[in-house]
């Protein structure tokens, strides 16, 4: 060969780090050097990938800037390295099979089944066709089949199936599309599809029965899901009867954006978000033609997600109606995963059951996105997100390995590890036995994922948190976070702020654990990420009768009545406020917690929004937004006084004027609106002033209370008018889906030197 003794010719060794091995990389690879005439290997390391080339230092040059753009869509590349080397390097391009025992490599998040993938699948011609199991290198199932480390086949639920001749020619190919594609399979070798229930024997009988008004027990990609007519109130109904579950709002699934468009408003953002390669549930304004209210009681969003998966899309395409899609759990209890557990849990609540062979390994919900500011929020962080990695921020790079506990309603654990940040997907309500159980699976699971001996345990300062006695169980030397400064630091982390930064943390939450033992949730901080001092916050408040608190917004209404002042309105006489009264007096049982979760309790108490028993966490505050969102009105005064617990924001005179206004018969979306300006020009007021006294110029926005859409752009608002840098959270969620991330940061900064 003439190349061989070409006097041009260079060699070079190339390392990529980054999300580059399971996603297909190795094949471009090969593709890319194989175009460019170019000589060398290929192979997976601890590291990620590294390429040997040799050929014209030109060639050379067009290889590294196509590795960038021509990237497989599920890649991600944090750094290219290349370094001149002097080594025999033979004619021809291969690809080197990987060796055992690689750790530090990074498993992908599932993907939503690719394009190519979604033609063969409708292809008469193609082998795969109406085969719901399809994949490729690069879409499909990847941490839901996962059960060990390094990722291959061997270490997941595809293990049972050996690949057939045809299959395994695919997979040993570099040219091929699934060349290395671990999840490979056809309906010669791979799962199948198994029906139980109303005499249905394939997918066509499974639509007709929904079209029927039947509920479908089907095994989804992390999880089983309830599936029904999203327009038969009736089939809606009874499958809350069924579930016991009164009025949480149901995830809906359509088969493309323009059945969607029937329903809601969708913008060109929320579009790609629902058929991108994450697939998540994307919260979306109703508008048009109406669902039934029974989907989303008393609220004005809905939430659709678009088929994922190839079954869901063999499913759907059946149907242009779109059908809701709810995970299979009996109230709050985790997911179903299981076949005979699904068979057993469900047998009064499905009426048709679609099972198949391939195990889930681990339970992975659905994630939830919502477009605010014109920019993507991730709410809930699950299937498609985790567990991509977050490089660690600069100054912590050197942190030690750290495993971060999270808090509990909104379980997520993180690991620090290899100079990155990994959080796990939701896990769920950590108070629920069968949700704890998981938990600490699948720190088993990541902890072996990613080789992760961790050197310090971190959690949250609360004391009785399920998190915090499983931190305090690890045998290691743990840390205890105070929870408000855990969120400021995440949304810190996420936009990778370096160490040092000095930031007003202001964070909404319901309640967390403060440094004065009491509970706090509408907190002002000066942060950074080793510590955080407490400026100011809301006024405290009595909770009366303590967590009852939370579950009953009446009560909040009347402490907060009482301290303002004012006289009780009649619509609180179901409710037993003479004993709320006496014991407010003996001073019984009444917490002070300075929570903006409370503040939005009552209020919705105020208009007769869920006053008695809310039906699940944040369903008054969510239904007083609804409310805001259509309504216009002044913003509502709120006085700031400055105490010894530092600047005050103080809601008395907002409920002297919402009092007046409710006596007038203002309309309650008017004063919900008003209510919603008011505390987000209080919030800028009061972070202008603290901005000026500290010499801080940024503000951090977080906690749950900021997944409001009204608050939350009210807010930035008002806080750009006031001349101040807002951060904000995009991948990570504001609520406590974020607390694992801040806590591990803030324990990274604790220990690293410097
Ligand atoms: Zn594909
Ligand atoms: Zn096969
Ligand atoms: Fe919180």
């Amino acid at each position: 060969m003439t190349r061989a003794v070409d006097p041009d010719r260079v060699e070079r060794r190339i390392r990529i780090r980054g999300r580059v091995q399971g996603v297909g990389f190795r094949p471009t690879v090969f593709r890319i050097a194989t175009e460019l005439a170019l000589d060398g290997d290929v192979r997976n390391d601890a590291d990620g990938v590294t390429v040997r080339v040799a050929g014209a230092a030109d060639a050379i040059d067009r290889f590294l800037a196509r590795l960038e753009r021509d990237r497989p869509p599920l890649a991600r590349i944090d750094a290219i390295e290349a370094t001149t080397i002097v080594e025999a390097i033979a004619p021809g391009f291969c690809v080197v099979p990987s060796e055992e025992g690689s750790p530090r490599t990074e498993i992908a998040p599932d993907a939503r089944m690719c394009e190519t993938c979604a033609r063969e699948l409708f292809d008469p011609e193609d082998r795969r066709c109406g085969y719901p199991f399809l994949t490729c290198t690069h879409c499909g199932p990847r941490l839901t089949i996962v059960t060990g480390a390094p990722y291959d086949r061997e270490r997941t639920t595809m293990a049972r199936f050996p690949l057939c001749v045809a299959c395994a020619g695919e997979y040993g190919d570099p040219r091929d599309r699934r060349f290395h594609a671990e999840p490979i399979a056809c309906p010669a070798c791979g799962p199948h599809l198994r029906f139980a229930g109303g005499g249905v024997r394939d997918l066509d009988g499974v639509a007709a029965a929904i079209a029927g008004g039947a509920i479908v027990a089907l095994k989804g990609l992390g999880g089983f899901q309830l599936v029904c007519d999203a327009t038969n109130e009736r089939a809606i109904t009874t499958l809350r009867a069924r579930k016991r579950r009164d009025a949480k709002p149901f995830a809906l699934m359509a088969r493309d954006v323009s059945v969607v468009r029937r329903y809601a408003s969708v913008s060109t953002l929320e579009a790609r978000l629902l058929a991108s390669a994450e697939g998540p549930i994307v919260l979306l304004e109703a508008s048009g033609a109406p669902l039934p209210d029974a989907v989303a009681p008393g609220l004005g969003t809905l939430g659709f997600m678009l088929p994922t998966t190839p079954l869901h899309a063999l499913l759907l395409a059946r149907s242009t109606t779109p059908v809701v899609a709810t995970s299979a759990n009996l109230s709050d209890a985790p997911p179903i995963i299981d076949d005979d557990a699904a068979l057993d849990a469900l047998a009064e609540v499905a009426d048709v059951f679609v099972l198949h062979d391939r195990p889930i390994a681990s339970r992975v919900d659905d994630s939830v996105v919502r477009v605010m500011d014109g920019e993507m929020r991730v709410l809930r962080r699950a299937r498609g997100f985790a567990p991509s990695r977050l490089a660690l921020p600069p100054g912590l790079e050197d942190a030690p390995s750290i495993l971060a506990c999270g808090a509990e309603l909104k379980g997520t654990f993180c690991l620090v590890t290899g100079g990155a940040l990994v959080l796990s997907p939701h896990q769920g309500d950590l108070g629920d036995a069968a949700t704890f159980d998981d938990y600490r699976k699948n720190v088993a699971l990541f902890t072996a994922m990613f080789a992760h001996a961790p050197s310090h345990v971190a959690h949250d300062q609360h004391p009785d948190y399920v998190s915090t006695h499983f931190a305090r169980g690890c045998g290691l030397p743990t840390i205890a976070i105070q929870h408000h400064h855990a969120h400021v630091a995440a949304c810190l982390a996420e936009e990778g702020r370096p160490l040092g930064t000095r930031v007003l943390g202001v964070v909404l939450d319901g309640v967390g654990f403060g440094d004065d033992a009491t509970a706090w949730g509408g907190e002002l901080l000066v942060a950074d990420y080793r510590a955080a001092t407490r400026v100011g916050g809301l006024v405290p408040v009595a909770m009366i009768g303590g967590d009852v608190a939370a579950r009953e917004p009446w009560r909040n209404l009347v402490a907060h009545l009482q301290r303002a002042g004012l006289p009780l309105p009649a619509s609180l006489a179901g409710a037993p406020v003479a004993a709320a009264l006496a014991m407010l007096r003996a001073d019984v049982n009444v917490p002070r917690a300075s929570s903006c979760g409370r503040l939005f309790d009552a209020f919705a108490a105020l208009l007769e929004v869920r006053p008695h028993r809310q039906a699940y966490e944040g369903e008054a505050a969510t239904m007083l937004e609804a409310l805001a969102a259509h309504g216009d009105g002044a913003p509502y005064p709120f006085a700031l006084a400055r105490t010894g617990a530092g600047l005050q924001i103080d809601p008395a005179p907002m409920w002297r004027t919402a009092v007046d206004d409710r006596a007038r018969g203002t309309a309650p979306a008017a004063m919900a609106a008003s209510f919603h300006r008011g505390l987000a020009d209080a919030l800028a007021r009061a972070a202008a002033e603290l901005c000026a006294e500290y010499t801080i110029s940024r503000v951090v926005l977080s906690g749950g209370c900021f997944q409001n859409r009204v608050l939350f752009e009210a807010t930035t608002a008002a806080m750009g008018r006031a001349g101040l840098s807002v951060s904000t959270h995009r991948e990570i969620p504001p609520n406590d889906g974020g607390i694992a991330l801040g806590q591990a940061v803030i324990a990274a900064a604790r220990l690293v030197r410097g």
